[in-house]
């Protein structure tokens, strides 16, 4: 969807071919932390779509952190969200995101043809080629494949995933906000490592509109199939949030995360390009999916942009690589950050569990160790760096 806004913006005629039904159910626990640069790259593409979303999100004033039951670090910010036009980031959850843009989509006059999967993809150097499981066939000067992990586009351009998987599976609950302000879970972020109420097991729970986001790593003997029924589910959910959100449990799931991205984002003609889950998984810590999913849409759109409005072959071709050397450097800078999250999370490697102790230990006296504490689950910080075509 942001693809097609981007190329729609950039005055490119654009259609979206979705294998699901229009009516189809989007429910599951999915992307809630949008960072500020994706909201500026949605204002950007679509005005307004930044701005929707940035009054539908919340931006939480509170951090904090608990080792085994004691809490180690708290800092709330009067501004959390910064002083400039949109704040750092906003939490909101992804069915709502996409309301938006299917809103935006429709201002756009940009058509989306449901029902229509794409099963074979061919290129060549005037164009691509494409069959959709209705039986209709298609032709267009590019492609982008946006069609999520499990991509077509991706396996008939000969790409391969490459990487590894978690050893760790993750529950993850959504649950409603309660009516009763009294009661109501403060508005914070909270990591809690090694919660003695579910049995020291990791727990992080996440404010976004509405709702909350209960993340809990399983441990060693764990059966993932046995937690993430709704009943455990309503136990965890009650010793972690309080009784009264037991019965706002709404969907739960259990994950085991991949970590791999495509070999090439790009097909051998130039006129293919993946974006986003198609081109390359993340862990979720660092919320760098659906963020570099975005980033990855607005540059594929730029790149077709050019190339499309190119009179010259060499130049369109030039545009579609630099795509592909920009956005393989970006998906690899992800991989490695959201990994070192992982890393730390799944806490197997011997020094970041000494050092993980010794900053509990130091926490009531140094506050930095409890900072890291709070931080390190996150991974870094940092975008990817920018690549360039490396001409003086
Ligand atoms: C628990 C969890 C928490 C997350 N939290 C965050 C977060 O806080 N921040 C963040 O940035 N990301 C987060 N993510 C990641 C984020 O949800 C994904 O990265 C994002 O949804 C991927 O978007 P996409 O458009 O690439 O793929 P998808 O959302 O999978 O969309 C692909 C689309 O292509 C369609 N399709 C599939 N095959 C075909 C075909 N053959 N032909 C036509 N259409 C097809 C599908 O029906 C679908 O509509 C989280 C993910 C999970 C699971």
């Amino acid at each position: 969807m942001t693809t097609a806004l981007a190329l729609h913006a950039r005055g490119v005629p654009v259609a979206i071919l979705e294998a699901e039904s229009e009516d189809r159910d989007r429910s599951g626990s999915r992307a809630i932390y949008v960072h500020g640069t994706t909201l500026h790259t949605l204002e950007r593409v679509h005005p307004g779509l930044g701005e929707n979303l940035v009054e539908e999100g919340i931006v939480w004033p509170t951090r904090r952190t608990c080792w085994r039951g004691k809490e180690v670090f708290k800092r709330t910010y009067d501004n959390p969200g910064g002083d400039g036009k949109f704040p750092h980031f906003t939490s909101v959850p992804q069915v709502r995101t996409e309301e938006y843009m299917h809103e935006a989509l429709d201002e756009a006059g940009i058509e989306i043809h449901w029902d229509s999967a794409v099963e074979t993809v061919e290129s060549s150097p005037d164009g691509v080629y494409v069959e959709t499981a209705d039986g209709r066939e298609w032709e267009t000067p590019y492609l982008v494949g946006a069609d999520g992990g499990g991509s077509t586009v991706r396996k008939e351009i000969g790409a391969e995933f490459d990487g590894d998987q978690s050893e760790n599976s993750f529950i993850i609950a959504d649950v409603n906000e309660i009516d009763d302000e009294e009661e109501q879970w403060p508005n914070e972020r909270l990591f809690h490592y090694d919660d003695p109420a579910v049995g020291g097991r990791n727990v992080m729970l996440v404010p976004f509109t509405d709702g909350w986001r209960l993340d809990i790593q399983c441990i060693d003997g764990d059966d993932p199939e046995e937690l993430v029924t709704d009943e455990k589910m309503r136990e965890f959910v009650a010793e972690v949030m309080g009784e009264a959100y037991a019965e706002e449990l709404y969907w739960v799931s259990s994950y085991k995360f991949l970590q791999v991205m495509a070999d090439t984002f790009i097909d051998d003609d130039r006129r293919v390009l993946l974006a986003g889950e198609a081109a390359h998984l993340l862990a979720p810590f660092g919320a760098r999916g659906m963020n570099s999913g975005i980033a990855d849409a607005d540059e594929a759109a730029s790149a077709v942009a050019t190339a499309y409005h190119s009179t010259i072959d060499a130049v369109a071709r030039d545009e579609v690589e630099l795509y592909a050397a920009r956005r393989e450097k970006a998906a690899e800078y992800n991989l490695n950050a959201a990994g070192q999250a992982l890393e730390y999370l799944q806490g197997d490697n011997p020094a970041t569990v000494l050092r993980k102790e010794a900053a509990a230990s130091l926490a009531d006296y140094f506050e930095p160790a409890g900072e890291y504490l709070d931080d390190a689950p996150y991974g870094p910080h940092d975008a990817p760096p920018i690549v360039s075509t490396g001409n003086y």
